[in-house]
């Protein structure tokens, strides 16, 4: 549009913003274009991103091989119904990923969001015991300070204070909520950890479905790093008491970590595994549901079907760039990238937890936290980080980034001092 600012103010009063309001419209910045690691403002100004696009954009910006892909992929088909038809890069995209996941997972299912993805793995789940005529398993156990996004199967195991329960208090499933283990930051691994969890799987294993939880790193509802102990634990006690296991990879899924996936850190396979955010490395929406031979089986039995099927299912332009980010992915040296990272985020951010305004710092893998003691008062933040030439976006008490891998160690030096910076107002 020529008229730069019309537009602006249009959007303004017309288009909603994510967990803003209307009517005392957020702040925000209009990006004109992104290259590398770097956002480009309208007004000239230009910012170093520590945020992924919400951690999703793990190569950068406007990527070569990204950008072929999806043209090549448009020359002959933008997208076409799944039902009833079928395409390669469907196919050669769930190989890919079947590869890469935890040993076990043996098919996908395509879906637009992640969210959408974890609710297609609570149905598979309930699915799978309904269809072996037990319909008592209807439940699902998660632990608190969890993030599985925003529709309401997936609200209703989201942390029911920092989630949206009490909003919707009454129309969410019940489901059960057990303690989460401490930030590794803060303590060694001890038992007593996974005691309330042991307690109530036992307690409840003949209405429970599955366990649901982010493996490692919970992001969205607290950016926590937990031992993979636990992860341990939980894995034998779904298989002591005869509950499915839906680990949420949608955050730390890709690298994100250190590792491939954050399973392998506890070196267990899920029976069902959520994938999402940069599987197509930010260029577009596309979520996968991968479910071992068991579950399978197991919705199967007496001629039963998964009921899903949503009309972008597997779209072939999403799948095609998906299949191009990960072999991009895999081509590059991701490991070594990811874990120089968080050798820099140690270093360089370490030194704010003897900040009085600091309550903790955590890394792992390309991740970085400072969890603040006060919430962090956005409005007056978030132009600040502008100010210094970098877009980081904190929430609640925690200032964090989540940079693409491909950030070279000045521009994170760059987020860490402002991070450091802001911290110490
Ligand atoms: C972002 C996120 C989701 C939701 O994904 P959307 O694509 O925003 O629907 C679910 N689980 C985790 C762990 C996430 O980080």
């Amino acid at each position: 549009m020529s008229d730069k600012n019309g537009w602006l103010e249009f959007e303004r009063r017309h288009v909603w913003h994510p967990y803003a309001s209307m009517q005392k419209p957020p702040q925000v910045f209009a990006v004109e274009r992104a290259e590398g690691v770097r956002l480009f403002l309208q007004d000239g100004k230009s910012l170093i991103d520590g945020m992924a696009s919400w951690w999703c954009a793990i190569h950068g910006y406007n990527v070569a091989a990204l950008n072929q892909a999806a043209a090549q992929q448009l020359e002959s088909m933008a997208h076409v119904m799944f039902g009833g038809l079928t395409h390669c890069p469907a196919s050669e995209l769930a190989e890919l990923l079947l590869r890469l996941a935890p040993n076990g997972m043996k098919q996908v299912f395509f879906a637009d969001s992640g969210s959408v993805s974890v609710e297609i793995a609570i149905k598979m789940a309930i699915q799978y015991w309904k269809s072996q005529k037990n319909s008592k398993k209807t439940r699902l156990l998660t632990i608190r300070h969890g993030y599985h996004g925003d529709t309401f199967g997936a609200m209703g195991v989201c942390d029911p204070d920092t989630g949206m329960h009490h909003l919707f208090a009454g129309m969410l499933a019940q489901h059960i909520f057990a303690e989460a283990p401490e930030n590794v930051s803060q303590a060694d691994w001890d038992e007593t950890q996974i005691a309330d969890f042991a307690e109530k799987i036992e307690r409840h294993q003949h209405e429970l479905a599955a366990v649901i939880l982010e493996p490692i790193v919970q992001g969205a509802g607290g950016m926590r790093v937990y031992a993979p102990q636990f992860l341990r634990r939980v894995r034998a006690l779904c298989d002591e008491f005869d509950v499915l296991l839906i680990v949420d990879e949608i955050a730390t899924g890709f690298g994100r970590t250190g590792k491939m996936f954050a399973c392998e850190y506890a070196g267990i396979s899920p029976d069902i595994m959520c994938v999402g955010k940069a599987l197509t490395g930010g260029y577009m929406t596309l979520a996968g549901v991968l479910s071992n031979a068991k579950v399978c089986a197991g919705v199967h039995q007496n001629d039963s079907i998964l009921m899903h099927g949503p009309t972008f299912m597997a779209n072939p332009l999403a799948c095609s760039v998906a299949l191009a980010s990960l072999r991009l992915l895999l081509d590059s040296p991701w490991q070594a990238r990811v874990m120089a990272i968080e050798k820099q985020l140690k270093s360089e951010l370490v030194s704010c937890r003897n900040l009085p305004q600091v309550a903790d710092v955590r890394v792992i893998g390309a991740i970085g936290v400072i969890e603040m003691k006060q919430p962090v008062d956005m409005a007056r933040i978030q132009p600040l980080f502008v100010e210094k030439g970098v877009w980081i976006r904190p929430f609640g008490k925690l200032i964090y980034i989540m940079p693409p891998y491909i950030i070279s160690p000045e521009d994170l030096s760059c987020l860490t001092r402002a991070m450091r910076e802001v911290a110490a107002i």
